[in-house]
């Protein structure tokens, strides 16, 4: 996308062009704020990664990253509306997701030690999830031996890490308002990255890619943000939407206090590989994903939920970068050759990791930040999920009216 002039003036800068930041940004143009968006990569989307290759004469898409919505997704939702998506939505094959184990792929129940599943299950409904890490509140809902052998796996995929440290209030939410008009899970055609590009290209809205902010300093009324491309952009308020460790950063300067908080948040590193074959070199039977419990990936998600007549297309979520051991993983897991991977697409991510203490620390976060004219969004405040991005995005839309009252707009 292409630069303005060296510097330019906004009501509202977003950093970060994932969900968290788009959805505020879409709500601050909507209530008729100038606003603008940018981000160090060459696409908005973070998180929402899908990756598009051209089979034939179709386009195939496959998720990197976030693959799944559900009709718990309120806020979601109504952006989808309000960008006439609504059209685009697809539903998903009911596939289950498999165990590997012995090298075999098993039904989740065909693990379940039932006896132990009934006796434990009824703490369901007197115990309290808040201040538990998932290993406790769940291995007690489950049963440990259930727990061990599939559900932490299981939970480990969810979150795409180690959860159980993870508090257990942030891993699964009873949300209000589920819309019952929308199917219960969902995705878009093109992947769930057609959210991010409709948001990016709302009206009035300017999103610039391919360069990061590198510093942010005060001015008398407002924000300086320095691009890596030397680049100046002026704003009267800021919002940082990118991860904590980006988000301490360039707090730093401005409220250090509030930067040892967002650096004391663990983040856990994640290596995406996708690849797609064709449907007539792989024998696997259709499935949504696979777990494997102390395996060398997460998660293993697959398009078999929508499916294309050409490829199957397989995202394997690792632990580590060790590139060669993950494609020879890759080829024992999909019973493929190396040779038969069409577009094979490598990215690295983290994904913060939200301890029992976490709900707490951002209470702190969210005091100190309070006046500075500095909003912080993201997935690190009421969960991982999409909705959650959403939810606190729309919750600090609503403050910038508030923030910018009585300040004087700053000339260009
Ligand atoms: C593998 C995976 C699977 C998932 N599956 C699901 C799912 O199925 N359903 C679901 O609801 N959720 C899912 N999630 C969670 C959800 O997708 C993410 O938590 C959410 O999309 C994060 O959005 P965000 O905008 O807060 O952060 P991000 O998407 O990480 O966006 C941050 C942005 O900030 C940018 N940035 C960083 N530093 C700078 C800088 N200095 N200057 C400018 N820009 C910068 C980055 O380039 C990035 O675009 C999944 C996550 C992952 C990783």
């Amino acid at each position: 996308m292409g630069l303005e002039p060296t510097t330019s003036t906004h009501d509202l800068i977003v950093v970060g062009a994932g969900i968290s930041g788009l959805s505020l940004a879409s709500r601050a143009v909507a209530s008729g704020r100038r606003v603008l968006v940018v981000d160090k990569a060459e696409e908005a989307g973070g998180c929402l990664a899908t990756t598009r290759v051209q089979a034939g004469s179709e386009s195939f898409w496959q998720e990197l990253g976030a693959h799944t919505c559900y009709n718990s997704y309120a806020n979601l939702i109504s952006l989808i509306e309000e960008r006439s998506l609504v059209d685009r939505i697809l539903g998903r094959l009911k596939l289950g997701f498999f165990v590997r184990v012995g090298g075999k792929l098993r039904s989740i129940p065909s693990q379940l030690n039932a006896f132990e599943l009934l006796v434990s299950v009824p703490r369901l409904f007197t115990s309290s999830r808040v201040g538990r890490t998932v290993a406790s509140y769940y291995g007690s809902i489950v049963g440990s031996g259930n727990y061990d052998r599939v559900f932490g796996a299981l939970f480990d995929a969810v979150a795409c890490q180690d959860t159980r440290e993870f508090g257990a209030e942030f891993l699964f939410k009873k949300r209000p308002g589920r819309r019952k008009d929308f199917r219960r899970s969902f995705t878009l055609a093109g992947g769930v990255k057609t959210v991010a590009e409709a948001l990016a290209s709302q009206p009035g809205l300017t999103v610039e890619t391919g360069s990061g902010v590198e510093a942010i300093s005060r001015t008398n009324d407002g924000f300086s943000l320095r691009l890596e491309n030397g680049q100046v952009r002026v704003s009267r308020a800021i919002a940082l939407a990118v991860p904590p460790p980006e988000a301490a950063r360039l707090v730093e300067p401005m409220v250090p206090d509030a930067a040892r908080l967002l650096a004391a948040i663990r983040m856990n590193p994640l290596y995406y590989v996708g690849v797609a074959v064709r449907r007539d070199r792989i024998a696997m039977r259709p499935l949504a994903g696979i777990v494997s419990s102390g395996d060398r990936f997460y998660s293993v998600v697959s398009r078999d939920v929508v499916p294309d007549s050409t490829l199957r297309g397989f995202t394997f979520h690792f632990r580590d970068d060790d590139m060669a051991s993950n494609l020879t993983r890759i080829e024992e897991v999909l019973g493929v050759p190396r040779a038969d991977f069409q577009n094979l697409v490598v990215k690295e991510n983290a994904l913060p990791s939200l301890g029992t203490a976490h709900a707490d620390s951002m209470r702190r976060l969210d005091t100190l930040m309070a006046d500075t004219g500095v909003l912080l969004a993201g997935n690190y405040f009421l969960g991982l999920s999409i909705e959650d991005c959403v939810t606190r995005s729309f919750a600090l839309a609503a403050q910038i009216d508030r923030l910018l009252s009585g300040r004087p707009a700053v000339e260009a």
